[in-house]
This record gives C-alpha cells, sequence and structure tokens, in this order.
C-alpha cells in the first residue's frame, strides 16, 4: 500500500547529506527523520496499513513484488482491497490513514486530494463535505503537516463529464493543485487543454502523469502543453 512520489526539500546541506546518508545505508527511521515534501500521494493507495487495521480489523498485505502494469495495479487492488473502503465512510478512513503514514514517514508538506467523480460516488455531491473531510483528518491526526489539497483527474473520463464534475470544484479556494492520471493512453493530453486553461485562471498549480506507460512524443506533447499554458499568461 505505498505508491508514492517523495520530493526531499533541501532545507540545508547537512540536511540533504543526512538524506543520502540514510538512503545509501537503508536506515528507514533516519529516511523518516528528513524533513520531506510529497507532491504526489495516491491517498487510497498510500495510507498506513497499521492504521486501517486498528480501525476496520482489515489486514492488507503489503505488495510482494513489483506490478508491471496498471492491470496488475488494478487485480491487486482486487483482490486486497476489494470495495471494503467504497463508502464515505471508508473514503474517510482511507484520508485519515494517508495522514498517519505522512506523519510516521516525517513528511512536511502533502499534496493530496480526490478524483472528481468520488465528490457523488463519497461525498454526496457535496464540494463542503469532501474538503471538510480532507481538513478534518488533517486537523485531528497531523495538523503540523502543510495540506495542499488537489484535484484529480482519470484521463479515462470523458471530458464532458469531467467538465460537469469540475464545476463543483472551481471558484474553491481551499484547492491548490490539478492532476491528470489514470490510463495515459486512453485520450490525448491536448483534450485536456480547455481544463487546464480554466483550472489556470483558477490560479491552481498544473500537474499531469506522462511517461509511466506513454512514449517520448507523449512527454514533449504534455511539456508544451504545460509551456503554452504559461505563455498564454503573460
Ligand atoms: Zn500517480
Amino acid at each position: 500500500m505505498r505508491t508514492k512520489h517523495v520530493v526531499v526539500l533541501p532545507y540545508n546541506n547537512e540536511c540533504k547529506q543526512n538524506f543520502i546518508d540514510a538512503i545509501k545505508n537503508e536506515d528507514l527511521a533516519a529516511i523518516r527523520k528528513c524533513p520531506k515534501a510529497d507532491l504526489h500521494n495516491h491517498f487510497v493507495l498510500g495510507g498506513s496499513r497499521e492504521y486501517l487495521k486498528k480501525q476496520t480489523g482489515k489486514d492488507i498485505q503489503p505488495i510482494g513484488k513489483p506490478l508491471c502494469s496498471m492491470d496488475e495495479m488494478h487485480a491487486w487492488n482486487a483482490e486486497n482491497i476489494g470495495q471494503t473502503f467504497n463508502s464515505t465512510e471508508g473514503r474517510k478512513q482511507l484520508i485519515e490513514a494517508t495522514f498517519a503514514q505522512a506523519k510516521e514517514d516525517g513528511v512536511t508538506i502533502l499534496e493530496i486530494g480526490e478524483d472528481v467523480w468520488g465528490l457523488g460516488e463519497f461525498f454526496h455531491g457535496d464540494i463542503d463535505e469532501l474538503v471538510e473531510s480532507f481538513e478534518n483528518a488533517h486537523q485531528e491526526i497531523a495538523p503540523e503537516i502543510e495540506l495542499r489539497l488537489q484535484i484529480g483527474l482519470s484521463r479515462h473520463c470523458d471530458i464532458g463529464y469531467l467538465e460537469d464534475c469540475l464545476s463543483h470544484f472551481w471558484g474553491n479556494k481551499a484547492f491548490y493543485s490539478i492532476d491528470l492520471y489514470g490510463d495515459e493512453l486512453a485520450q490525448p493530453i491536448e483534450n485536456f487543454k480547455s481544463i487546464y486553461s480554466k483550472a489556470k485562471s483558477e490560479g491552481l498549480i498544473l500537474k499531469a502523469h506522462v511517461d509511466e506507460w506513454g512514449t517520448a512524443d507523449d512527454v514533449r506533447k504534455a511539456v508544451e502543453l504545460m509551456l503554452q499554458l504559461i505563455l498564454m499568461m503573460f
């Protein structure tokens, strides 16, 4: 239950050297002591298994070998997590577990959020309930962490559907960034230009997953699109 991309904050050279040494020595306790920014976290898959076991009794086993594709990841999820947390209560437990894990890992900045489809699925279409679920877990478990709330887009979704979902998110000042992820081959990134353009005008940080399964050309197109959007602002 650990799919994370962690960025280390170079607070100072000593901190940087401690982190390098801890990695070289495979010293998990020392790695955890270094302050870190986790700028991309799959909260459903990034939470503390121990916390969830205490809360629900469900003992999720760690991944035993690397997963090589989206399909393998979905199959692992279905077998080990299944429908257990597919409810408002369950979703909130996953959010809490993420803060618990981040705290244990020495994360000082946590960028985390919900898929836009999760609003109707888990939070009764109520954007305030969604935001409060993250903020409450933040305050209860790790108020010392800086929370950066993210809007998540699944790449296989129809653009019109995403725009409908997003209409509830636009204008809400709780959000910091927007990210595109999922099946990279589902549709070209250019299809998301109008969404990114709106997000930029809302002051959100723009992010996208590329080159997980795509090609070098997909990376070039994503960078060009982002540059175009940045330059449009000047
Ligand atoms: Zn990701």
